[in-house]
């Protein structure tokens, strides 16, 4: 299993690459050292209070102080409760797991609503594996500079090009490990040079980082000299004569580390997300395995977060799952967020404030958002410009801040990409007028579409009888 979970961490770096999306311009919650939040910052506009209070959790996850409590993020439409979250993951650092859901996504066919949840769970709790890994130690037998510094970086005979000096040069070292000096080429020259190290000196070289490390002097006189190139010679060493082993950290979740036992295609799995319901055993003996590991000090357990959007979209079996997961001494820092005011309970004929179960409500933390003012909402539309990278005219922009704030942020913010196309379409270089107002026309906000609605209803499909489908019920 060590080799695939490596495997996963190097491959995760991959999966990272973000698209332009809805939120892609959230950078952080743009606060300063004191947590106060900046007006405009990291692609954050406004809504100081929530956005205090949410650097507030963020110092409270990092000190690891709220494992298993909840936090409700509860505001109308478009008013960032998303982005907030977002800045939230954005800010708590690569190794801390963050886990979205939105509440509509656990009623599928394909998992039972509290597997979906679990896998959930799972996917927002880390786990810190450290591995013991390979350093290679070695004596510098001789640095002699053959080459000018710069000329002819190819990957092995670079090493030498980036020595000091503007002299030329050779470097041998002793070492075993041929291979990986080959691989590290130039990176490890560099460290050489920073480090200043000199022939007889005896380094430590960290095969992950290239980082080298003077251990001291080396008594008595290399010899069996290996030629690997014009400009570069390492010497030959018995096997294993100067290996060492030193501690690599790989971060994983534990639902991958589910997913990779539960399947025998688990590794691919998780890329396709083809990963199917997972049967309690298979949990229960990764759970044994990481407290086993935990004992033994070689794994650490990561509380991430785990967001759920559109909370009010579940039902009272997953709020009374919810409430139990929380207790759990791995449990994550759940969010939610929700439009909701007060409203049926899912699965029961009970209102409550957002849906939500009295009890579940009374272990959450609520930071509520605001409407966003003119000013910002202008704002907000021109750090979106930026990030789709469509220039826009002043007047375009005061004009769709003028919708937004008529319709809703959301409607402005699509309305950038759309008229950025109709504006390719004239082969125009900056959005005008012409453009937003075409677009205006072309694409209904909520407002203009439901008074269309009312006016035409008749016409669409199910109005053959007066009264139509209600009158069932
Ligand atoms: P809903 O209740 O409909 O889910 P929401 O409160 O989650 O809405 P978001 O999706 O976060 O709203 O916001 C709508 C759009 O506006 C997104 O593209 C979001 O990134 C952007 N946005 C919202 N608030 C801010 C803000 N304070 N600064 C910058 N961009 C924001």
């Amino acid at each position: 299993m060590a080799a695939e979970l490596k495997k996963l961490s190097e491959s995760r770096d991959l999966t990272r690459i973000e698209r332009i999306g809805a939120h892609s311009h959230i950078r952080g919650l743009g606060l300063d050292s004191s947590l106060e939040a900046r007006a405009v910052s990291e692609g954050m506009v406004g809504q100081q209070p929530a956005r205090k209070a949410a650097g507030l959790i963020l110092q409270l996850i990092k000190e690891g102080k709220i494992a298993g409590r909840a936090v409700l993020l509860a505001g109308q439409p478009g008013t960032g409760k998303t982005a907030i979250a977002m800045g939230l993951a954005k800010s708590l650092g690569e190794e801390t797991p963050f886990a979205t859901l939105s509440g509509s996504e656990l009623f599928s066919l394909e998992m039972s609503k509290t597997e979906a949840l679990t896998q959930a769970f799972r996917r927002a709790i880390g786990v810190r594996i450290k591995e013991e890994a390979e350093i290679i130690e070695g004596e510098v037998v001789e640095i002699t500079i053959d080459r000018p510094v710069g000329v002819g970086a190819s990957a092995s005979g670079s090493s030498s090009s980036a020595s000091a000096g503007g002299k030329t040069g050779k470097l041998t070292l002793k070492t075993t490990d041929m291979e990986t000096l080959y691989e590290l080429g130039g990176k490890m020259i560099e460290a050489l040079t920073k480090e200043k190290v000199q022939s007889g000196d005896v380094i430590a070289l960290d095969k992950a980082s290239g980082k080298v490390t003077k251990l001291g002097r080396s008594i008595g006189r290399s010899r069996d000299y290996d030629a690997v190139g014009p400009h570069t010679k390492f010497v030959r060493c018995p096997e294993g004569e100067l290996q060492k082993r030193k501690e690599v950290v790989h971060c994983v979740t534990l639902h991958e580390i589910d997913v990779i036992n539960s399947r025998t295609q688990g590794f691919l799995a998780l890329f396709t997300g083809d990963t199917g319901e997972i049967r309690a055993e298979v949990r229960e003996q990764i759970d044994t395995k990481v407290a086993e590991w935990r004992e033994e000090g070689k794994a650490d357990i990561v509380p991430g977060v785990l967001f759920i959007d559109e909370v009010h979209m579940l039902d009272i079996e997953c709020f009374s799952f919810l409430n139990r997961a929380l207790e759990n001494e791995m449990a994550p820092i759940l969010v939610i967020a929700t439009n909701r005011g007060i409203t049926t309970i899912r699965g029961t004929n009970y209102r409550s404030p957002h849906g939500i179960p009295a009890d579940f409500l009374d272990r959450l933390l609520i930071i509520s958002t605001q409407p966003y003012t003119e000013e910002e909402i202008h704002k907000i539309i021109e750090i979106r410009c930026d990030e789709e990278e469509v220039e826009m005219s002043k007047d375009s922009k005061v004009l769709l801040t003028k919708i937004g704030t008529e319709t809703s942020l959301r409607y402005a913010i699509h309305l950038i990409t759309v008229a950025a196309l109709a504006c390719q379409k004239r082969r125009g270089k900056v959005v005008e007028m012409e453009d937003i107002s075409r677009v205006y026309s072309l694409f209904l906000d909520v407002k203009r579409s439901t008074q269309y609605l009312m006016e035409f209803q008749s016409q669409y499909m199910f109005s053959e009888v007066p009264g139509g489908v209600d009158d069932e019920d």
